[in-house]
């Protein structure tokens, strides 16, 4: 009897842990989980996070899930958003823009300037290695599709109109970008 006993303890507790486990696993995560791993980033992270050497992949569905509707288009299916009425077209706050899709650091406010584009537009990436250049043959037009060198999401254009010291005009997409202020480390404390 006390062997039985002591089994039926052992296979109990092994299978609460797997359904745990499987539990954890299988949780998908949403709009709110992908925003509040953004919100948690601090400027003195973002500003020390200078590796990417570990890229981020995931499947369609887990992007779909993530993203609200106009992030995925712009980021997972090149999509570009209207001028003038995104969020960061006119937003001059000092700190960082992150990659939406992974939060991979990729402007610093000390870049960015009015392109008189109708969208955000900076004259550096924060690291030569924070993007990828890829050229871009859609629209009857050769461009150089920038996109995030962790990810791989779509996050804008460049051209060679910009102004100096490097007389690049890195034209993005607000949707792909999450900006955190100068003060964030403070204010998370
Ligand atoms: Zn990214």
């Amino acid at each position: 009897m006390k062997i039985n006993k002591a089994v039926q303890i052992t296979l109990f507790v092994l299978l609460f842990c797997v359904s745990c486990q499987s539990h954890g696993q299988n949780r998908d995560i949403t709009t709110e989980d992908h925003i509040h791993f953004l919100t948690r980033i601090t400027y003195q992270q973002a500003m020390s996070d200078t590796s990417n050497s570990e890229k981020v992949v995931r499947s369609d569905e887990e992007w779909k899930k993530r993203l609200s509707s106009e992030e995925y288009r712009v980021l997972r299916r090149e999509g570009t958003e209207i001028p003038f009425i995104n969020k960061y077209n006119s937003h001059y706050e000092e700190g960082l823009y992150l990659c939406k899709g992974c939060g991979n650091p990729l402007f610093h406010s000390e870049t960015k300037y009015n392109s008189r584009s109708g969208w955000p537009s900076y004259w550096a990436p924060i690291r030569e290695d924070a993007v990828l250049e890829r050229e871009d043959r859609s629209m009857f037009m050769v461009r150089t599709e920038i996109v995030c060198s962790r990810c791989e999401s779509h996050i804008g254009h460049v051209f060679d109109d910009g102004p100096e010291p490097t007389g690049l005009r890195y034209c993005m997409n607000s949707a792909a970008l999450h900006f955190i202020d100068k003060d964030s480390a403070e204010k998370d404390k």
